[in-house]
């Protein structure tokens, strides 16, 4: 099958400064017709990470860093996911089938893989390649909060594997400034859960972290924008007393 939509977005595509953002789950977007069954879910976290590309793109802006989006659901194809892990495709959310993904057929699982799994990937070695010097990784996402009838009470969640000095360090600008940080949660990054952050960290050798926010934080314009300025001044700090935890 042919798509026309691109299946990222480069944000900022002129700036190189010294973070690279991602988000993996930053568009709803599903390049297919579905049924009213999926609708409930398209506005929801499990169709996309909440808040997270205005966020990234006034850091971008700020920071005069780039961006790469996708532009498609983590319910078509999860990006931050190993393409041989389970789930990269759900079939279904609390027992609701998702119509669009019943019965796929190899040709069309390999499809979803190459034409956008694999080409947002590639954008991301490409960008990190292209930088004169290179860039550490920002991962973003945020997660909903309430999970299991339990209310998750950080506001940050920041998560790393080998990079556990940088994550402290983040961690610890973030809590100054009367953030709720957690590190490794809600989930832990050593578990191959970060998978974006981690495949281009490992094979770049750069140091890399995934941050995870608060959905309820960054849930209307006013509140990205004011999460946004506080989190420009952690990195600009950050930058500034911990710039020996990044320099090669
Ligand atoms: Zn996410």
């Amino acid at each position: 099958m042919a798509y026309t939509a691109n299946p990222f977005s480069i944000i900022c595509p002129e700036n190189s400064g010294p973070f690279l953002f991602t988000a993996e789950h930053a568009s709803n977007h599903l390049p297919c017709s579905y049924s009213e069954s999926d609708q409930q879910f398209l506005q929801t976290h499990w169709a996309f990470d909440i808040g997270i590309a205005p966020l990234m793109k006034h850091l971008c802006t700020a920071l005069s860093c780039r961006g790469v989006q996708t532009e498609f659901s983590r319910l078509w194809i999860d990006a931050n996911r190993s393409p041989a892990q389970e789930g990269l495709i759900k079939t279904e959310i609390q027992g609701t089938p998702l119509s669009f993904n019943q019965n796929l057929s190899p040709t069309a699982r390999e499809d979803r893989k190459n034409n956008f799994h694999a080409r947002y990937h590639n954008t991301i070695s490409d960008i990190i390649t292209s930088h004169a010097t290179p860039p550490m990784l920002i991962s973003m996402h945020s997660f909903t909060p309430i999970w299991n009838n339990r209310l998750r009470e950080m506001d940050i969640g920041v998560l790393f594997d080998r990079d556990e000095d940088i994550a402290h360090a983040l961690a610890s600008i973030l809590q100054d400034d009367g953030f709720f940080v957690a590190l490794n949660q809600p989930y832990s990054g050593k578990n191959g859960l970060i998978y974006a952050a981690d495949r281009h960290g490992t094979e770049n050798n750069i140091p890399y972290v995934e941050f995870e926010f608060n959905q309820s934080i960054i849930c209307s314009a006013e509140r990205i924008a004011a999460v946004a300025n506080r989190m420009i001044q952690a990195f600009q700090k950050f930058l500034h007393k911990y710039a020996h935890l990044i320099s090669q």
